[in-house]
């Protein structure tokens, strides 16, 4: 559906043409985010570069009527940045400004198309960095991890994206420039920096963000534990949790992952472990080596076959850089994969794990695992072939089996990937209608038009209109 012509001409003049995209390529482009089960072209893209300049397109976009969206580097794996039909792509790219970094307060302010790890690197030598760190660090925006609410492997023992945010500056969807939060630990009233992160692109569009920053460790040391099974290796994470350690991360592998990443990194993973377990544990020097054998001693314990420890920085980082390419090294196995995000209770990671196995094989596919362990989110990730339809019906199939199972044992849908599209339809299973009534009703102090980012998060009863965008129609996700 494309923008009308005098809108268009208005957006042009606001943005510059270089900076309005609606040729074929671009649309298509753009048509979906890291979850590319779900699909639909958006009107156009528009590359705002100011704040002045956000709000002003806001304002055309909602004088017309035309839904918008923010979309940050277009990792999310729920569909978050996929547009509704007729949408504008409101892309953060060029919000890239680091700025005021203040290492004594140990805040900085960014714009939200700034990528993850450029930030850390950016205060690096000043022996800081922002803790969360998603597996997508290299290419996600600090935008899109506010939007989430992203975690990442570190943030086990330091909270995710929401506990290292101060402040925002906010475009609201009738374009009012609105301030949440600030530079401090703490402002007076409802906490809305807290609930505006993970609103996933629902509430306003984050045009700067005060960020908290953290000290470098002043020495980690990272381990890898081998199991035969991956069951064994979740026990290993509740023994350790159990006994009161928390590590900086505990991360798991299993078997067709260590296989892919192998291919891929060559480390010497065991060729028939049934999963590694990385962990990592990280304060000050003085009594991280006792720490480290007391892990070393409770995954013994809990059958692990081997304990090894990264011996020097380059080994620490090839295990992370195993780890968290681990995604990647899965296409050397199959021509897609369909990636699941469900939270449990860390006790119930074996029983679980042994379902999505169970589940796997009922629909004759492979599954990988490799997860954020310690917070008990799963990562599923199955293996398809998107030519082939019935390979697609069968992971969206098994995808809602594995979110039931999650439900089922007093989890969640999303550790971290957010509801978005993908995952709007099974609100009901989780909440009543009472409370996605709530829910909605805060959302509209916000949006009450919901012109901004349609179609996420909520069920829509009653508006199967919205299903065409999805194009791998099933009974779970229409
Ligand atoms: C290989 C791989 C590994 C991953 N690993 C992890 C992981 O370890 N942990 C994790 O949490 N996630 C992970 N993800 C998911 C994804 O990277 C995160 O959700 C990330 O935060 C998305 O950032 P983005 O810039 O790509 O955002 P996008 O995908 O562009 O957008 C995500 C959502 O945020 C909204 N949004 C974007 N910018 C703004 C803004 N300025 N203001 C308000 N809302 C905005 C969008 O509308 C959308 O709803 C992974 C993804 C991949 C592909």
């Amino acid at each position: 559906m494309a923008l009308p012509a005098v809108l268009r001409a208005q957006l042009a003049a606001l943005v510059g043409e270089r900076w309005i995209k609606d040729d074929p390529v671009s649309l298509f482009t753009y048509r979906s985010d890291g979850l590319t089960l779900h699909e639909a072209e958006p009107a156009a893209i528009v590359f705002p570069g100011t704040t002045a300049e956000l709000s002003a397109a806001v304002k055309i976009l909602a004088g017309a009527g035309i839904p918008f969206l923010p979309r940050g580097a277009g990792t999310g794996l729920s569909g978050g940045a996929v547009p509704a039909p007729g949408a504008v792509l409101l892309e953060m790219a060029r919000f890239r400004e680091i700025s005021d970094v203040d290492a004594v307060s140990r805040t900085v302010m960014v714009g939200p198309g700034v990528v993850n790890d450029q930030l850390s690197r950016h205060v690096r030598s000043l022996g800081l960095h922002f803790v969360p760190d998603p597996s997508s660090q290299k290419a996600c925006t600090i935008g899109g991890n506010v939007g989430e609410n992203s975690g990442g492997p570190h943030t086990l023992k330091y909270g995710v994206t929401v506990n290292h945010i101060l402040g925002l500056e906010v475009v609201l969807p009738d374009g009012e420039v609105v301030e949440l939060g600030g530079r401090t630990w703490d402002t007076p009233g409802p906490d809305l920096t807290g609930l505006f992160v993970g609103s996933e692109g629902t509430f306003g569009i984050a045009t700067r963000i005060c960020c908290r920053l953290s000290p470098l460790p002043e020495k980690a040391i990272t381990l890898l534990a081998v199991f035969d099974s991956a069951e064994d290796a979740c026990r290993g994470v509740s023994g350790i949790i159990a006994r009161g350690i928390v590590p900086a991360a505990l991360e798991l592998m299993d078997r067709v992952v260590i296989g892919a990443v192998e291919q891929a990194y060559h480390l010497g993973f065991p060729p028939r472990a049934g999963a590694v377990l990385i962990a990592e544990i990280e304060g000050l020097t003085e009594g991280l080596d006792e720490e480290a054998a007391q892990v070393e001693d409770i995954l013994r314990a809990q059958r692990a076959r081997e304990t090894r420890r990264a011996r020097s920085d380059e080994e620490r980082l090839l295990i992370w850089k195993a780890r968290k390419q681990a995604f990647g090294a899965i296409g050397r196995l199959a021509p897609s994969y369909y990636t699941q995000d469900g939270v449990i209770p860390r006790s119930r990671l074996p029983e679980v794990l042994a379902k999505i196995y169970a589940i796997a094989r009922r629909y004759e596919l492979t599954v990988g695992n490799v997860f954020h362990a310690g917070d008990g989110n799963l990562h599923p990730l199955l293996l398809y072939d998107p030519r082939r339809a019935e390979q697609v019906q069968a992971v969206l199939a098994a995808g809602h089996e594995i979110l039931e199972a999650c439900l089922a044992v007093g989890g969640a849908l999303s550790g971290e990937h957010g509801i978005g599209l993908e995952k709007s339809s099974m609100m009901g299973s989780l909440f009543n209608g009472e409370d996605l009534e709530a829910m909605k009703r805060v959302r509209a102090v916000f949006n009450p038009t919901e012109i901004l980012n349609p179609g996420k998060i909520f069920p829509s009863p009653g508006k199967c209109a919205d299903a065409p965008f999805i194009r791998a129609k099933s009974g779970i996700v229409a």
